[in-house]
C-alpha cells in the first residue's frame, strides 16, 4: 500500500489547485514543492484575465475558467479582487485588425464573447491623455480584466491546510521510480515517498522533472519581466495592450501602473534579475503611449518565467506512450494563473476519476506528435 494516492509536483497555483480537487474528491495527496508556495511563477505575474484568445479551444477554456475565479469567494472564502475593466487591444497593421475582425466574427460571436472595435474618435473617450498616432483601429473585450493573484494562492493554500493534503516545501524533487511502466515513488534527496499517481505541476521546470521519468514534454522557460510604478491618481481604467509599441499595461487599485514589454523575452532559464535595458524600454515606451506619464517613479521591477510550448497552449493529461499513472499539468504559456483553478479541477477528474472531461481534450500531451496542435498567436 502506497503512503499517497497521489503526488503533486510543484506548489504554484496550478499545483495546489489540482492537490485541493484531488483532495475534496477525498483521495489522500502529498504536494512537494523545491522552495516556498508560489515562489515560481504564480507570484510573479500581471494578473490578467481573458476569454479573447485566438483558438476556439483556449477562448472556451477560459469562458469556463473566469467563471472558477468569480466563484473563488464563495468556494474558498477568499476575495480575489476580480475587475472587469476589459482588455483594449490598440492595433497597428491591416493583418492585425483583420485577424481580430476574422476571430470576432467566426470564434468569439459564436460563444458571447464578441467585443467591439473603436476608430481612433472613440478610442479618444476611453483613453483620452494616450498618443494613438499609428493605431487605426482598437478592439475592446468588455469580459476581460484583473484579479490578484496573491488571493488565489491564499485561498488555495489556506483551504490545503484545513484538508488531509501533506505539504512538504523545501522538498526538491530528485527522482521518479518507474517500475514495470508505473510511477511507485519519489525522493528529494535520500528520503523516499511511494505514491499511486503522480501529477507534475512544475511549471517552467516541467520538462527537467518530467525526464526523471523519461518522459520528454517540449516546455521551455522564457524569462519575462515586469514592473509597477508608484500610485497616482486614477489614469486608465482598463487594461491596455498597444501592438504598435509593444507594451502592456493596467492600473492596480492603489493607482499603481503594473505592465512591460511585451517583446523583450529571453528563451532558458535566464538568472532572474531585473535588467537596465528593461527599465529604459518600459519607461521610454509608457511615456511614448502616455506623456503625462514622465517623472513618475518606478518602484518595483521583478521577473518570473514563462513556460512556453510550441503552440502557446497548456499541457494537460498523459501521453499514450507514458508511464500509465504518470500525469502532467503545465506549459500555460504566459496565461496560467487565470487558467489554474480551472486547470486544477479538470485534472483531479481526470487522475481521480479516469476519464478526460471535454474541456481538456485539447491540450493532449500526443498532440505535438499527432500534429493536433491548437492555432494560438493571441500572445503577449
Ligand atoms: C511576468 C509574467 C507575467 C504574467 N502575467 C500573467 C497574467 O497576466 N495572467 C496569467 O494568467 N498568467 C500570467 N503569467 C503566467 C503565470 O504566472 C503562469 O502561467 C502560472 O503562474 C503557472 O503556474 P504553475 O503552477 O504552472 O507554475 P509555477 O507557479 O511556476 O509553479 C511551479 C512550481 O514548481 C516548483 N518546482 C519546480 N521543480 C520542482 C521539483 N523538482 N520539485 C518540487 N517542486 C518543483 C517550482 O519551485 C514552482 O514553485 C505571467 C507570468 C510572468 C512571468
Amino acid at each position: 500500500m502506497s503512503e499517497f494516492d497521489v503526488a503533486v509536483i510543484g506548489g504554484g497555483a496550478v499545483g495546489l489547485s489540482t492537490a485541493y480537487w484531488l483532495a475534496k474528491k477525498g483521495l489522500k495527496v502529498a504536494l512537494f514543492e523545491k522552495n516556498y508556495l508560489g515562489s515560481g511563477s504564480s507570484t510573479r505575474n500581471a494578473s490578467g484575465f481573458r476569454v479573447h484568445f485566438k483558438s476556439e479551444q483556449n477562448v472556451k477554456f477560459m469562458i469556463e475558467g473566469k467563471k472558477r475565479l468569480l466563484r473563488l469567494s464563495k468556494e474558498l472564502k477568499y476575495n480575489p479582487l476580480v475587475s472587469e475593466c476589459g482588455y483594449l487591444w490598440l492595433l497597428a497593421t491591416e493583418e492585425q485588425i483583420n485577424e481580430f475582425k476574422k476571430t470576432n466574427n467566426q470564434v468569439w460571436s459564436k460563444h458571447s464573447v464578441s467585443g467591439k472595435f473603436l476608430d481612433t474618435h472613440e478610442l479618444k473617450q476611453i483613453l483620452p491623455n494616450a498618443k494613438t498616432e499609428g493605431v487605426t483601429l482598437a478592439f475592446f473585450g468588455p469580459q476581460d480584466g484583473t484579479f490578484h493573484h496573491d488571493f488565489v494562492l491564499f485561498a488555495l493554500q489556506s483551504a490545503l491546510k484545513r484538508s488531509r493534503v501533506s505539504v512538504f516545501e523545501c522538498s526538491e524533487v530528485t527522482e521518479i521510480c518507474v517500475k514495470s511502466n508505473k510511477v511507485s515513488g519519489l525522493s528529494i534527496g535520500a528520503r523516499e515517498h511511494t505514491c499511486e499517481k503522480l501529477v507534475v505541476c512544475a511549471g517552467a521546470w516541467s520538462a527537467s522533472v518530467c525526464k526523471l521519468a523519461g518522459v520528454s514534454v517540449p516546455i521551455e522557460p522564457e524569462r519575462r519581466e515586469l514592473g509597477v510604478t508608484e500610485p497616482i491618481r486614477r489614469f486608465v481604467d482598463t487594461f491596455v495592450i498597444d501592438l504598435s509599441r509593444s507594451i502592456y499595461l493596467t492600473q492596480g487599485i492603489r493607482g499603481d501602473i503594473r505592465g512591460g514589454p511585451t517583446d523583450l523575452a529571453t528563451r532558458g532559464f535566464a538568472p532572474l534579475l531585473s535588467t537596465f535595458k528593461w527599465t529604459v524600454e518600459f519607461s521610454k515606451r509608457i511615456c511614448a503611449l502616455f506623456p503625462d506619464l514622465k517623472g513618475v517613479g518606478l518602484n518595483r521591477q521583478w521577473s518570473g518565467y514563462y513556460e512556453v510550448t510550441p503552440d502557446h497552449s497548456q499541457i494537460m493529461g498523459r501521453g499514450e506512450n507514458w508511464p500509465e499513472n504518470f500525469y502532467v499539468a503545465a506549459g500555460f504559456s504566459g496565461h496560467g494563473m487565470m487558467m489554474s483553478l480551472l486547470a486544477g479541477e479538470l485534472m483531479a477528474e481526470h487522475v481521480a476519476d479516469g476519464f478526460t472531461p471535454e474541456l481538456m481534450k485539447p491540450y493532449s500531451p500526443d498532440r505535438f506528435a499527432k500534429g493536433n496542435t491548437l492555432d494560438e498567436s493571441m500572445i503577449f
